[in-house]
């Protein structure tokens, strides 16, 4: 089990973290200490990287091309975050591996749950009944956040609610950090307004798409087609890293056929192996939607990411 594992790694660092207590960390220039914190995925990564400016340090957990729901936290991750004064994280159940870790080793940080503080929408019934979602299962992973009816915890991916989020996180760090609390708030003023730009621009290019359904790899741009209006007509794998089975496979590809669908996605997070075979069997192209983003030029900011993907729509759907 992975939390063993963690447990494992708590109890070798504990007696090297004590030793550092009071005279790690401290910044070189000033002799001040700036908070450190740190956040789960890439998407809320550049977001805070961004608010805190250069007041705070911002680490990153999980790996950029990394799956977002899953993940091993190394002897260096245990240890940065047990230095955290703020944790950031979607919450939601998409993220246990962070909540359980600050918890562990950093239980006097303050913890922002992006996911608690906006608007949720529930996993939408997709053209599969229940049965054959659960068929899709192959038991391997404990993903309940992906299951019909539980709340989608991809909020990051509407920028509406990636507003909201900012807002948040500047709360956050200026109750964290209160000397500094003008800069975070300054500057989440300053992102606000690009994110607000980058909501109008992605409004008014998901209105020109000819086709406004699509099928997506995992379940995970539900918050970006509620927004947009457009629909999600399957997902290839209900639960990520979870390969489907042939039955479930079929009724996707049935719904590729009947819909006209005019192209798959993969995402770089996953294997793309089964949305390959479906699309190879559908006779259509394999386009790619990232979800998460910081591994390429292409997806190293918020917005980057979001265009990256506006611009994959568009390639197929107009
Ligand atoms: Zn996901």
């Amino acid at each position: 089990m992975k939390i063993q594992k963690a447990h494992a790694l708590i109890l070798g660092l504990s007696a090297l973290l004590s030793a550092c207590s009071g005279s790690c960390g401290k910044g070189s220039t000033s002799g001040v200490e700036k908070p450190k914190v740190v956040v789960s995925i890439f998407p809320l990564y550049d977001l805070t990287r961004r608010v805190a400016g250069p007041d705070a340090d911002v680490t990153l957990l999980l790996p950029p091309g990394k799956n977002e729901h899953t993940f091993d936290p190394t002897p260096k991750d245990v240890a940065t975050v047990a230095q955290a004064k703020v944790g950031v994280m979607v919450g939601l159940g998409l993220d246990t591996w962070m909540e359980k870790l600050v918890k562990e080793v950093a239980p006097q940080a303050r913890v922002l749950k992006a996911g608690d503080r906006v608007p949720t929408i529930t996993i939408k019934a997709d053209v599969l009944g229940d049965e054959e979602a659960d068929a899709a299962r192959d038991g391997g992973e404990e993903d309940h956040d992906h299951e019909k009816g539980a709340t989608d915890p991809h909020v990051w991916l509407d920028p509406q609610r990636a507003r909201l989020i900012v807002k948040q996180i500047a709360e956050e760090l200026s109750r964290a950090d209160g000397p500094h609390g003008a800069g975070y708030r300054e500057r989440a003023d300053a992102l606000d307004a690009e994110l607000d730009k980058l909501d109008k621009e992605l409004e008014t290019r998901t209105a020109a798409l000819k086709t406004k359904g699509f099928i997506t790899f995992h379940g995970s741009f539900g918050y970006f087609a509620d927004r947009y209006k457009l629909q999600i007509l399957a997902v290839i794998e209900p639960y990520p890293g979870s390969t489907p089975d042939s039955k479930y496979i079929a009724k996707v590809l049935s719904t590729v056929k009947a819909k006209k669908v005019p192209a798959l996605f993969s995402e770089p997070q996953l294997d793309a192996r089964p949305a390959q075979i479906l699309a190879d069997e559908g006779k259509i192209p394999l386009g790619v939607l990232d979800p998460v983003g910081g591994s390429t030029a292409d997806t190293d900011t918020y917005e980057k990411m979001l265009r990256f993907d506006m611009a994959s729509l568009e390639k197929y759907l107009k």
